[in-house]
């Protein structure tokens, strides 16, 4: 089977073409400069081909175009045509509380996500436009939503609700939500594979650009960091995270800015980022500038270890004990001196990591010594397979 998993931001489409049960992948790519210019750059990977052309894509529709395209071209193609190609799978940020789990797309769903666009401003609307681009061209193709919040839908309400006055529940449903769920979900499926056993109390730290941490008991989601949006929990890359509201109101009252606008610095200029005095959201050069004698540097990345530390421990408390730790994503799996200033002086939880262990790099593999009660995992997320495997699932 060869399902076509698609990820479409408001002016970008990612696109990964893979078998869902091997999980081999054929093809990737990324579209970039929607409605601006237009920017396709595409790997084949068993040919080792990558090119990037740059082609006009006023739409979402010219980009999946352009991606059939050269998933068909002679060269730099993967199938003879597009009837290879036996579903869709799309990646949606926000389900609502309505999607507790990945559904066939049909005009209740895409109405379903429509409705979610208060809660997911930014994503659902060029979700959407990439499933009816997708719908257009390739009309007789199943189409599968996949979405980021599904998975932590079996929390309990005493994680889901804001101490906030009944009605904004009622009538608007603001509550937490949670975000990176195909990312959890992968992971929670995948430590129960590797444990042999899944009544397993796993807190799983997925530390990229955006981060977040989960909270998992017998496979399920019991709280995440994240909230209503994705700006919820720790600091990221540019989003500030968990910050006392009244900071907000006095950026809007002293500088005179909107709300929005104030989000704006929230999300984009915050974070890890801002700490670093602007330097960089990327933790390989703030893990440069620290060792370079960079104070700012040193305090984003304390910063940042500080506050998934926190979470572990309250997650430990909210699980009533912890088997596994799982670090996943970017700087999960790649950063060996982030998870070492995560796990210090954890040794009371019972996590006690192998710095041997821990220098290791995008591996799946056991970085906790013999004798931490806690087992501590790097584990590559791969949140394309979770989309293309459901996608299979739903539409044989
Ligand atoms: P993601 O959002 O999961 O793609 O993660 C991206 C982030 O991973 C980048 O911003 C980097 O900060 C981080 N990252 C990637 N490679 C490394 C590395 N070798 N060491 C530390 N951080 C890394």
């Amino acid at each position: 089977m060869k399902i076509l998993v698609i990820n479409a931001g408001s002016s970008s489409l990612k696109y990964q073409l893979m078998d869902p049960d091997s999980g081999e992948v054929f093809a990737k790519g990324l579209c970039e400069r929607i409605g601006i210019d237009g920017r396709l750059t595409h790997r084949a990977l068993e040919k080792d081909i990558k090119v990037v052309r740059d082609i006009p894509m006023p739409t979402h529709a010219e980009a999946i175009t352009a991606v059939l395209e050269i998933l068909v071209d002679e060269v730099n193609g993967v199938v003879k045509s597009v009837d290879e190609i036996d579903a869709v799978g799309h990646r949606v940020l926000h389900g609502g509380a309505k999607f507790t789990e990945s559904c066939l797309i049909d005009e209740a769903c895409k109405q379903a996500i429509r409705d979610c666009i208060p809660l997911g401003p930014l994503h659902n609307p060029a979700n959407l436009m990439g499933i009816e681009a997708c719908q257009k061209i390739m009309p007789t193709k199943p189409q599968v939503a996949v979405f980021d919040t599904a998975f932590h839908m079996t929390m309990p309400p005493k994680a889901y609700r804001y101490a906030i006055p009944d009605e904004y529940y009622e009538n608007d449903s603001l509550r937490r939500y949670g975000f990176h769920g195909t990312s959890h979900r992968y992971i929670a499926k995948r430590v129960a594979k590797l444990m042999g056993r899944d009544d397993l109390k796993v807190i799983n730290a997925h530390l990229g650009n955006g981060s977040s941490l989960c909270a998992i008991r017998n496979g399920k989601c019991q709280d995440t960091s994240m909230g209503l949006g994705p700006l919820a929990g720790v600091p990221m890359g540019t989003r500030a995270g968990d910050v006392d509201t009244t900071v907000a109101q006095f950026i809007a009252n002293k500088y005179n800015k909107t709300i929005d606008e104030v989000l704006t610095i929230l999300n984009k200029k915050s974070g890890v980022l801002a700490l670093s005095g602007g330097l960089s959201s990327d933790f390989r050069d703030l893990e440069a500038g620290a060792n370079a004698g960079n104070e700012k540097c040193q305090l984003a990345m304390e910063k940042f270890a500080y506050e998934v530390k926190k979470y572990v421990g309250a997650y430990a408390a909210a699980l009533g004990g912890l088997d596994v730790l799982v670090f996943t994503a970017g700087v999960g799996e790649n950063g060996p001196t982030i998870r070492r200033m995560v796990c210090e002086g954890l040794d009371f939880l019972g996590i006690k990591l192998d710095e041997e262990k821990n220098q290791k790099r995008g591996e799946e593999c056991i970085i906790s010594a013999p004798d931490s009660k806690v087992t501590v995992w790097i584990i590559p997320t791969n949140e394309e397979l979770m989309i293309a495997q459901d996608t299979a699932e739903l539409s044989k």
